[in-house]
Parts: C-alpha cells; structure tokens; sequence
C-alpha cells in the first residue's frame, strides 16, 4: 500500500536489517526497542490491523505465531521466556497501521503493561 512505511520495508523502498523472511512473512528489528530484544514481526501483504484479518489471512497469522516460537528457539529465549504484543487501535498505542507483533525478551517484562 502507498504511503505505509512497513510497506515500503517489504519492497525494499526503505532500507530494512532483516532477521528473518519468507514468502509471507517479514522480521525486522524495531527501530527505537523496548527490551534488549525487540522485533518486529509483519505480514507482507497490507493489513491495517487485527481487525482487520479475515478467513483468507489464516494462514500468514498462523505463520507469524509459529515465526516467533521458530526464533525465541534460534535466539535461545526459551528459558527465561518472551513476550509477543499486537497493539490495535489508539487505547492500544498503534502508531503504524500494518499490523505487526512486537516480539519482546531479554529483561524482565512486566505485568500489566503501562
Ligand atoms: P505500535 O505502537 O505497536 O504501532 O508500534 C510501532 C513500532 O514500529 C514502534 O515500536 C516503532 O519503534 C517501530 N517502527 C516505526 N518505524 C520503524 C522503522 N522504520 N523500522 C523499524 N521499526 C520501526
Ligand atoms: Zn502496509
């Protein structure tokens, strides 16, 4: 979609440090991170937000969920644990309107967030 800046990562417009890709999928670090470990976790295709995934987006959700579980095994999270985030709408804080999972590890995270 013009004018989406996660859009513009997927073709390459804008420079990207890619951690992990594949047909569907794209993983990035987050530019200002939260935790010692802080990614990015999109669908290449455009999708505003959670609300807006419909049956035909099943897969490349389901996909991202096995993404993250794929790379806290590569990067070694499983002892101390993660935390897998998808903020929707304005409560939420979504700044970027292309959905995407903040993979989050490394400190201890708490609970409830602010
Ligand atoms: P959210 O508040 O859930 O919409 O999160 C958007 C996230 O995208 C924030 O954590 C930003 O730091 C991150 N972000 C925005 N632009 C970029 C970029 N060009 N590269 C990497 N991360 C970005
Ligand atoms: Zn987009």
């Amino acid at each position: 979609m013009q004018d989406c800046i996660f859009c513009k990562m997927v073709s390459k417009e804008i420079p990207v440090e890619t951690v992990y890709e594949d047909e569907h999928v794209l993983v990035f670090k987050d530019v200002k991170p939260e935790a010692p470990i802080h990614l990015l976790l999109i669908p290449k295709k455009h999708i505003t937000s959670l609300l807006d995934l419909d049956e035909e987006d099943i897969e490349v959700a389901g996909r991202i969920q096995l993404t993250c579980a794929h790379l806290a095994r590569e990067m070694g999270l499983v002892e101390r644990g993660f935390r897998v985030v998808c903020n929707c709408g304005d409560d939420a804080g979504q700044a970027v309107m292309h959905i995407h999972y903040h993979l989050l590890a490394g400190r201890l995270l708490k609970w409830p967030p602010g």
